[in-house]
């Protein structure tokens, strides 16, 4: 079993490894000067971030991203080094693709968007695995729709967990569960806010690119006055305007938008001076990072009767179920994707315990001899990287006001945004790019 804090070279080099070494070793030189008095101090250069720098660059304003990796695009990372194939460790689909800024410039860039519907071509239930007929698909996609409309009748009177409401009682329904709160909301329905999930909206259509859409995100960011590997360590908020400290110096702004997700402002690696008042600690507390975790399989060829962009539910009892995007593009891949307190735990574990994990769903789905079709198997491992620290936040049962205690600026001049500000599309990267261009315009108002 490997040891989580001894990443595999692979993993190191895909800056996914479960330390920060890659994530903190710098690539560009100390020497690099920060612009020292920029108008608006941007942190993060993800989606949030670059967008909100867009903006504000557009209204002429003179801004710097602070950047604690070595590139930009944050959760948005698509790699081509360990499969020989561009692979997106974090965000792949477009979502919500109707009111998603990132389809038509995927579009305009030419990365040829290809529609893809996500709903599950096969579920396969049990430890000796059994296909769902298709009159058990029929109910289980019925049950999809059913239980977001209980979740949001029982939102209208009270917040609690989403367990309380929704409770499984057939295989059906399981999986219909795994689907919508591991797999999609990257929690358990036990720890995940009743009103919080009624507010989130269905993020179909959904669009892949072949390129991945880390590209299309990076391509997004191109030109943007970026300083990699400069982690904010200290925030001073107290006198006039808001004063940065980096690893590189100190910047002086009028203004600073915060993009760091709620696991990285949770670790405490930015201190704020003075303190963040109580209520917005709060918020931060109650928006914990929830973890989606990819374990890629690169296959020689076989395809076990699949078809590209085949969706595949393996529903086991005890939540250690895996679901399986395959062969997209015709690639010889099937992304293997797990979700909620179980890939918490496959993270604890490491990468080996993960992959042998998925292995053995491939043995038990298609026969002793698949896994020996399995060139390569990774393990995506965002809960470790600290400027992360899981995949994207949810409220706390009882504690849907958090997001909306997080967005409130403090002393006009600090303000917060990402993809658990996005309202209905939070946890996405669309989310997160619109919550970047609306947080700009309120901080153009202000510094106008
Ligand atoms: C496995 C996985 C699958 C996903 N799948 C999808 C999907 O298919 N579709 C979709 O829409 N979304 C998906 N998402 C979610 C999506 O990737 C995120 O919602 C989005 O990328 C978040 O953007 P952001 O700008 O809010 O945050 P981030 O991308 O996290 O950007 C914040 C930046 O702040 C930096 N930072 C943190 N601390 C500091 C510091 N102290 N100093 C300087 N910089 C700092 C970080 O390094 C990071 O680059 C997925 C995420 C994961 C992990």
């Amino acid at each position: 079993m490997q040891n989580r804090f001894q990443p595999s070279r692979r993993e190191f080099l895909a800056g996914l490894g479960g330390v920060s070494l890659a994530a903190l070793l710098p690539r560009v030189s100390f020497a690099q000067s920060l612009p020292l008095n920029p108008d608006v101090a941007i942190i993060g250069a993800g989606g949030a971030g670059l967008s909100a720098a867009r903006t504000l660059m557009q209204a002429g304003k003179n801004v710097v991203i602070l950047e604690a990796m070595s590139r930009i695009g944050g959760r948005a990372y698509t790699e081509s080094a360990t499969f020989g194939v561009p692979f997106d460790w974090g965000c792949q689909w477009i979502q919500a693709a109707d009111r998603n800024p990132l389809l038509p410039l995927a579009k305009e860039w030419g990365f040829d968007p290809y529609l893809h519907d996500l709903e599950l071509d096969r579920i396969y239930y049990g430890a000796t695995p059994r296909r769902f007929t298709q009159r058990e698909m029929d109910r289980t996609k019925a049950i999809e729709e059913r239980f977001p409309k209980i979740n949001r009748r029982a939102a209208r009177w009270r917040d609690g967990p989403v367990s309380s409401v929704l409770v499984p009682r057939t295989p059906e329904e399981e999986a219909a569960m795994t689907y919508m709160f591991p797999m999609d909301m990257a929690v358990d329905p036990g720890e995940l806010s009743i009103r919080d999930w009624a507010r989130q909206t269905d993020l179909a259509p959904n669009y892949l690119v072949q390129k991945g859409l880390g590209t299309v995100v990076a391509k997004f960011g191109e030109g943007l006055p970026v300083s990699l590997s400069t982690p904010v360590k200290r925030i001073r908020y107290g006198g006039k305007g808001v004063a940065i400290e980096t690893e590189k110096g100190d910047v002086q702004a009028k203004a600073c938008i915060i993009t760091a997700s709620t696991g990285a402002l949770q670790s405490g690696f930015i201190r704020f001076d003075p303190k963040l008042p109580d209520w917005k600690e709060d918020a931060i507390g109650e928006l914990p990072m929830g973890l989606l975790a990819k374990i890629p399989l690169l296959l020689d060829g076989e395809r076990f009767g699949l078809s590209p962009f085949d969706d595949i539910l393996y529903e086991r009892s005890g939540l250690q179920d895996i679901y399986f995007l395959c062969f997209p593009f015709g690639m010889n891949m099937m992304i293997g994707f797990v979700g909620g307190s179980f890939a918490w735990h496959l993270t604890a574990e490491g990468t080996e315990a993960a992959t042998d994990f998925a292995l053995d769903a491939l043995r038990r789905l298609f026969g002793e001899k698949a896994p020996s079709h399995v060139k390569k198997a990774e393990f995506s491992r965002w809960a470790n990287i600290p400027w992360v620290r899981g995949s994207y936040a949810a409220a706390l049962p009882g504690k849907a006001g958090a997001r909306t205690a997080l967005a409130r600026p403090i002393a006009d001049r600090l303000y917060f945004a990402g993809e658990a500000l996005a309202g209905p599309l939070a946890q996405t990267i669309g989310g997160a790019i619109l919550s970047g261009e609306a947080v700009a315009r309120d901080v153009l108002k202000q510094i106008a």
